[in-house]
């Protein structure tokens, strides 16, 4: 703490991580011999930068960027950018620790990383985005590279960010390389890559319902954001007969208590993706109820699949949901979750997967798009997502096997914590103290 003050996310993500492995650091002493708990809380890199840009107006703007290099002891530093006014050092910094676990239970050779900066897209035409995402990556290139880092996309950074982000990056280097993933589908691009994050959240809430022989058929479900991730996450769950109830944005939510089918969804990809609106237009359309400034944690439902941001989920909210049967959290967002909510949801020994585990999915489908963009070759959708499939199960596998108690309750936080970081562990043994 002395030696990273004001960083209460990092904290929070690393307090969460130590307390789960601690019992098992005890049983292998190894890992405290070697100083792995010191090792793996440092980034092996941070770069801090200015990124100057000229608005619509002709102003000078000015935004903070930053990579933050984490761990690269079983592959390249892999992670997303973030744009959004909140940024700050401490959660890229608890975003990128997260990843390091999240991209070892992936079983693919990546290491973790996160990046982005403090500049806010909206209310930007595309040509200040543009201008912006140039000016980012000219500092960001010499830093990156597809075998040292390779970023993606994340809360604020999609396919128009992305594509501003590689011709730059193309145009400085001279290199068309996978650099980025997220890419569009005829430059390098991976099919199943967009909807990755959000199906993959299904898939491993399927995997969990499996264990009580429960399913999403006919469930209610209750989903915040309204983004990729939570886009993507109502189209599976419809797919496999869930009614979604709830989307959000930081504005507020909405409640549909028809069911936000596919024609509505369609809806929502337009009003989000194109015409970057607010989800109240949602309630506007179809006439049903908004509650500006509040979050979807007190409607009824069976399921909740947080998809928004970090701490959308606080104690008080988390016994809401469990007095309201909710029986299952899967989070498509990284640490949706406070600590308290955490606590709630464990002794509650309901299904709780928590996001390292939950929406690896995402990351999970950059790496087969690396691989692809290896061999110069593209797998058809239908390859892409039975193999995302199959990693979500084996996620989930991983879980069980390190986090199921003597009662058989499955602990997901400890199954996921432990499965991630023995593999980055032994890695860091072996190369040496570097
Ligand atoms: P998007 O930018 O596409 O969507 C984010 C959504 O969350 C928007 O609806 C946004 O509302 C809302 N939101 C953002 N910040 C806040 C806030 N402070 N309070 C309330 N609502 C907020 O991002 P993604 O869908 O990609 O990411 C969502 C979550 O999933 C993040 O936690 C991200 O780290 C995580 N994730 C994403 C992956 C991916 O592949 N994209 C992979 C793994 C995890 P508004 O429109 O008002 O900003």
């Amino acid at each position: 703490i002395a030696r990273n003050p004001n960083e209460p996310e990092f904290h929070q993500a690393a307090r969460e991580v130590i307390e789960s492995i601690m019992p098992y650091i005890d049983e292998n002493p190894i890992y405290q011999d070697e100083k792995i708990l010191e090792r793996i809380t440092e980034p092996e890199r941070i770069v801090i930068f200015r990124v100057p840009w000229i608005d619509d107006k002709g102003n000078i703007q000015v935004n903070r960027g930053y990579r933050i290099e984490m761990n690269s002891a079983i592959g390249p530093y892999k992670g997303g950018l973030r744009f959004h006014p909140t940024v700050n050092l401490s959660i890229l910094k608890f975003l990128a620790f997260e990843q390091v676990f999240k991209n070892s239970l992936t079983s693919l050779p990546m290491g973790g990383g996160k990046g982005g900066s403090d500049f806010d897209p909206k209310g930007k035409s595309d040509k200040e985005v543009m201008r912006f995402c140039q000016s980012f990556m000219t500092e960001l290139y010499r830093h990156i590279g597809p075998d040292t880092d390779v970023p993606a996309g994340d809360i604020g950074v999609g396919g128009r960010e992305i594509g501003y982000l590689f011709g730059q990056y193309k145009r400085i280097v001279n290199e068309f390389t996978g650099v980025l993933t997220g890419k569009g589908l005829k430059w390098g691009g991976s099919l199943i890559r967009p909807e990755a994050t959000g199906y993959g959240n299904v898939y491993f809430a399927q995997e969990m319902l499996k264990t009580r022989g429960e399913s999403f058929k006919d469930k209610i479900v209750a989903v915040s954001g309204s983004g990729n991730v939570a886009q993507y996450t109502v189209e599976k769950v419809n797919e496999l007969g869930g009614k979604v109830v709830t989307l959000s944005d930081s504005d507020g939510f909405i409640y549909d208590p028809k069911g936000i089918d596919n024609e509505k969804l369609k809806f929502v990809m337009w009003l989000k993706n194109e015409k970057r609106g607010r989800i109240k237009e949602y309630a506007e359309k179809y006439g049903c109820d908004y509650f500006p400034a509040e979050r979807p944690w007190g409607i009824k439902c069976d399921i909740a699949l947080p998809s928004a941001t970090q701490n959308e989920i606080n104690g008080e909210e988390a016994r809401t949901l469990v007095r309201n049967g909710c029986f299952c959290v899967s989070e498509g967002a990284n640490m949706p979750s406070t600590p308290e909510a955490v606590d709630v949801f464990l002794n509650a020994k309901i299904l709780y997967g928590p996001g390292k585990a939950a929406n690896a999915g995402g990351v999970a489908t950059s790496g087969l798009e690396m691989s692809q963009n290896s061999l110069r070759m593209s797998w058809t959708r239908e390859e892409v997502d039975q193999r995302l499939q199959q990693i979500m199960i084996n996620i989930h596998e991983t879980c069980r096997k390190y986090g199921t108690k003597e009662d058989g309750f499955i602990n997901y936080v400890d199954g996921a914590n432990i499965g991630g970081f023995v593999k980055v562990a032994d890695a860091m043994i072996a190369q040496g103290v570097v």
